[in-house]
């Protein structure tokens, strides 16, 4: 049931762009003890642009770059998304049509162009030795900046490496010093490695964050962040992110987000301004002291 005041607050939150999908929504971050935050898109502005290209001596990084882009042309990861840009725009390389593509959501994609196959994505997928052994390790420079490092092999070992960095949105910081504030445990969870999210964890402040995290992992956890604070929110913005947003106490999405998590979602971010969530909690302690 909506109660006079908890229909101020929510039409108080929607002028401010926190959409709530319901009183119940609103009255639960009262008792917030934990939030939860995808990297990706939702801690970053989610446009990472290439930084680095990295090829194996005697390859053309052109003739390199077209392939990797032309078998991600077919995926609608971020990433993908950013390395065919870079390798159109600022490239200008003509692409071409791979004969055959697998995506393998949360690792990378597979696909074979001018009958060759390749392994496009983390260390793990391509493997590891081979990844974090391609030119003395140059990876770990890469990933201790932050920035997020795409392996590509063929059948016969490591070609090259793009090193692709995302921005923290400028407010993320103060967002999560002010959450921090009112007592709440902040977390970041990704599917990235471990020395990137470490160098974005730090940049963001969060109390705690998790690497390497498969999308049905990112549902454990929060299960587990359930079990230790009672009340946890999730904060996300992919598809990735939908089974953990429905998981948590109060999931909510980016406004940008993709459709299903913005369906799944009980609280929606509309400018994707992360500092909206503390306002929202400070707007249900008022609202609870109002009732009472
Ligand atoms: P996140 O949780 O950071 O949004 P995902 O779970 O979607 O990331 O993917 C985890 C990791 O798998 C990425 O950081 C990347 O290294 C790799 N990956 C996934 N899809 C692709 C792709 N299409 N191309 C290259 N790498 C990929
Ligand atoms: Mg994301």
């Amino acid at each position: 049931s909506i109660t006079p005041a908890s229909l101020s607050a929510i039409s108080n939150g929607a002028r401010k762009g926190i959409l709530f999908k319901g009183g119940v929504h609103l009255e639960r971050l009262n008792h917030l003890n934990a939030v939860a935050f995808d990297k990706t898109g939702t801690l970053t502005k989610g446009k990472p642009e290439v930084t680095d290209v990295l090829v194996r001596d005697g390859v053309s990084e052109d003739e390199f770059l077209i392939k990797i882009a032309s078998i991600e042309r077919q995926s609608n990861h971020p990433l993908a998304q950013s390395i065919v840009q870079f390798a159109k725009d600022k490239r200008n390389l003509q692409l071409l049509q791979p004969e055959s593509l697998e995506d393998v959501p949360g690792f990378g994609v597979i696909g074979t162009v001018q009958g060759k196959q390749w392994k496009i994505g983390k260390a793990d997928f391509i493997g590891k030795d081979d990844a974090t052994s391609f030119k003395n390790g140059a990876a770990v420079n890469l990933a201790s900046e932050g920035k997020t490092v795409v392996y590509a092999r063929d059948e016969h070992g490591v070609i090259g490496i793009l090193a692709l960095k995302d921005v923290v949105r400028t407010e993320a910081v103060e967002a999560i010093k002010v959450l921090k504030s009112l007592g709440i445990h902040t977390v970041m969870i990704t599917g990235d490695s471990k020395k990137t999210a470490e160098a974005i964890a730090k940049e963001c402040m969060v109390d705690e964050y998790i690497s390497e995290c498969l999308p049905e992992a990112k549902v454990d956890k929060v299960k587990e962040l359930k079990e230790r604070y009672s009340t946890v929110a999730m904060v996300g913005d992919g598809i990735n992110d939908a089974p953990a947003l429905a998981t948590s106490n109060v999931g909510i999405a980016m406004g940008e987000g993709t459709d299903v998590a913005l369906e799944t979602a009980d609280v929606v971010l509309m400018k994707n301004n992360l500092s909206r969530i503390a306002d929202a909690v400070k707007l249900s302690k008022r609202m609870n002291s109002i009732v009472k």
